[in-house]
């Protein structure tokens, strides 16, 4: 059976203790590889390298660096198939989704940090004829990366590029429920001739290897995806370090659909919002607030499309919802649904946990599920569910609405409906969230920055945000 190597100093290297975890396909409940299990001691070599590779790659002009990256772009780019297979699998979403979404964009994401970087400008504050102040940014050194499951070779991607292309060296951690594909990468940085060291993925346990990443005393910036506890837990033992932190957490996500919305759009793209990935996205709507004049018809023609979503095997083309990440989460998710029921929720369509006939009998699959009837403020919809399940709830005034939506810890995103410029406007700005879209939902623009308001997150990603929290700045002050 496959295992799954740590690549550190240029190598694939088995873990130091030779131990490794099991990893599952979560359509079969099949163990499909393993997983190197490494711990502190791997995490120490792999800082090793970074540290010994930064003076030479933190001085490579931009351009040369820029080259590299844009190899290993293009190495992604011919390597689609093999890398959307192994996402499919390792993750449970379907297969076309991964090749039409997450590993093209895992793609844009090198492409465009290894152009960015060839453009990157630093700013200067003449004083008139006194003095002239600049910005010096110079990299940080060794960085230390940490991503989820959910998106994992896109968020993967997401971090290190920056991290890399302004110079720095990265040990980085990616999810142990889904290893392969940044395994798969790391092959890529070998044949892109990725100088060694400048990478470095440690695969293993969060409490392991991410644990002894964050409390890595010369590992002095952290870039952390994932869940708002564990982000909590980062921050505290890294804050006394005064480490750099960049936290991208949690969301609950409200999507407010006003009568005036163009209408099939609004159902045809809530439903999407709800439900892709298995609503394993951390951007997903799984709050639908929906003014009450439109209430029972938008409900029909919403739990109408839902209920035709197929949920089924990952690698066929007509399975819309593919299989839950791991068995813990399935679990999770479908405790939460006992919570809703137990809350007074009534389940209008899903609520259960689906047997797909074949080889995936085994998979952990739940039909998309959708509640209506539950307060604003009960544990359904305030805590991250991050499954197939959303919930419906009337609302009359605009300041009704906005209070339910900023209601929860969370800040990550909201989507608004409404072909009224001036609400539109106005419910954006005062929605307490990093992203609001407007009449669309997921659309990125990788210049813009990222991030979460509230419990979501600390700082932001993205754009020139992402490579200035990749660097140190200095202001070089000159009197003239
Ligand atoms: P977790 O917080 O459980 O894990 C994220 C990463 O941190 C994993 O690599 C995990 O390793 C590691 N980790 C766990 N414990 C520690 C620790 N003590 N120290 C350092 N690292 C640790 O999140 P999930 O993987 O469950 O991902 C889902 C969460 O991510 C959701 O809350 C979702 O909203 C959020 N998310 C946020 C996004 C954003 O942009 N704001 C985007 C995508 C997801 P291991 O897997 O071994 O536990």
């Amino acid at each position: 059976m496959q295992k799954i190597l740590n690549y550190i100093n240029g190598e694939l290297l088995e873990p130091t203790a030779k131990h490794y975890l099991e990893n599952i396909d979560p359509s079969t409940g099949n163990v499909y590889s393993h997983c190197a299990d490494s711990d502190a001691e791997d995490v120490e070599l792999a800082y090793q390298a970074a540290a010994a590779a930064f003076p030479k790659w933190s001085e490579t002009p931009a351009t040369e660096r820029s080259k590299i990256m844009l190899k290993l772009a293009g190495l992604i780019e011919a390597n689609l198939d093999a890398l959307a297979l192994a996402e499919s699998v390792d993750q449970g979403k379907p297969l076309w989704l991964a090749k039409n979404g997450e590993i093209p964009r895992a793609q844009a994401n090198i492409h465009f940090f290894a152009t960015a970087i060839e453009h990157y400008a630093s700013e200067a504050h003449p004083m008139g004829n006194h003095a002239l102040n600049y910005t010096l940014r110079t990299p940080i050194g060794v960085v230390g990366c940490i991503s989820p499951w959910n998106l994992p070779l896109y968020l993967f991607t997401w971090k290190i590029a920056p991290a890399i292309a302004s110079g720095n060296c990265v040990v980085a951690k990616p999810s142990e429920v889904t290893p392969m594909t940044a395994f798969l990468f790391s092959k890529l940085c070998i044949e892109a001739g990725l100088p060694k060291g400048v990478l470095n993925i440690v695969h293993g346990l969060g409490p392991k290897v991410g644990s002894a990443l964050v409390a890595h005393p010369k590992i002095t910036a952290i870039s952390f995806t994932g869940g708002t506890k564990t982000g909590a837990e980062i921050a505290r033992v890294a804050a006394p370090m005064f480490k750099k932190l960049s936290l991208e957490l949690g969301g609950k996500n409200p999507n407010i659909i006003f009568a005036d919305c163009d209408f099939d759009k609004a159902v045809k793209e809530s439903v999407r919002a709800s439900f892709t990935n298995q609503g394993e996205i951390c951007l997903c709507g799984s709050r639908l607030y929906i003014e009450r004049s439109i209430y029972d018809k938008f409900k029909e023609a919403y739990i109408t499309q839902v209920k035709k979503l197929k949920v089924g095997d990952p690698l066929l083309d007509d399975t819309k919802v593919g299989a839950i990440a791991s068995k813990m989460h399935f679990e999770k998710v479908l405790s939460y649904i006992e919570i809703a029921k137990e809350e007074g929720g009534t389940i209008l369509t899903g609520g259960a946990s689906v047997k797909v006939a074949g080889r995936c009998e085994n998979g952990y699959f739940i039909e998309p599920t959708v509640i209506e009837g539950l307060d604003h403020l009960c544990r359904t919809n305030q805590e991250e569910i991050f499954g197939p399940v959303v919930t419906l709830q009337p609302f009359d005034t605009e300041a009704e609405v906005l209070e339910m939506a900023n209601s929860t810890t969370y800040g990550l995103a909201c989507t608004v409906w409404t072909e009224n410029l001036t609400k539109a406007h106005r419910v954006a700005g005062a929605i307490k969230s990093g992203i609001v879209w407007i009449n669309c939902w997921l659309l990125r623009d990788l210049r813009t920055p990222f991030g979460g308001m509230k419990q979501s997150g600390v700082g932001r990603e993205g754009g020139w945000e992402a490579l200035r929290f990749f660097t140190e700045a200095k202001n070089v002050c000159v009197k003239l």
